[in-house]
């Protein structure tokens, strides 16, 4: 795992060094050097293609909901996505979990989606849908990619154009 997470912060810092070096023109650089502040200059954040969410020491899940595949953590049993509690999406009630569904255990009852603790689900249930996404999640959250990744990694190059063009599937936070 040592080696996986080495690997994967050098590649954040050549992604990191390479956005730089595409943004910072050399007239820039004269600005910055000249009588603008810098801190007038907006702050760029290094842009990252996934921030990893899972926390070994919780226990998350994948919860699929609306067409939206999520990581979720769940706390006493309740589905926790981006630090807050998931509601039922009609009447605002607790969720339940039975076995690999969830259901709205307020006024309504009513079926909210699918649900594992298998984290894998998330890729096979198309949490991410390009490839190099699918391999950076897999990475990051040490998920085990599909047989059919595997086949298009064998096309797809180490080094893809799409990190830099490549937008976020999912909200990252
Ligand atoms: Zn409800």
């Amino acid at each position: 795992m040592y080696h996986l997470a080495k690997l994967t912060t050098m590649r954040r810092i050549h992604e990191v060094q390479t956005r730089l070096t595409d943004f910072e023109s050399p007239s820039e650089k004269k600005v910055i050097d000249g009588s603008v502040s810098s801190s007038v200059l907006p702050k760029r954040e290094p842009a990252h293609l996934w921030r990893k969410v899972i926390d070994d020491g919780e226990v998350w899940g994948v919860f699929e909901v609306d067409d939206t595949v999520l990581f979720v953590r769940i706390i006493d049993g309740r589905i926790h996505a981006h630090g807050r509690e998931v509601l039922c999406k009609y009447c605002r009630g607790a969720l339940e979990i039975r076995g690999n569904q969830v259901f709205c255990r307020g006024a309504c009852g009513v079926f909210q989606g699918n649900f594992s603790y298998d984290l894998n689900d998330y890729l096979r249930w198309d949490g991410a849908k390009s490839i190099t996404l699918r391999k950076v999640i897999a990475e990051e959250e040490g998920l085990s990619l599909e047989k059919r990744d595997l086949e298009a990694i064998q096309y797809a190059p180490e080094w893809s154009p799409l990190y830099e063009f490549e937008e976020f599937e999912s909200d990252p936070k």
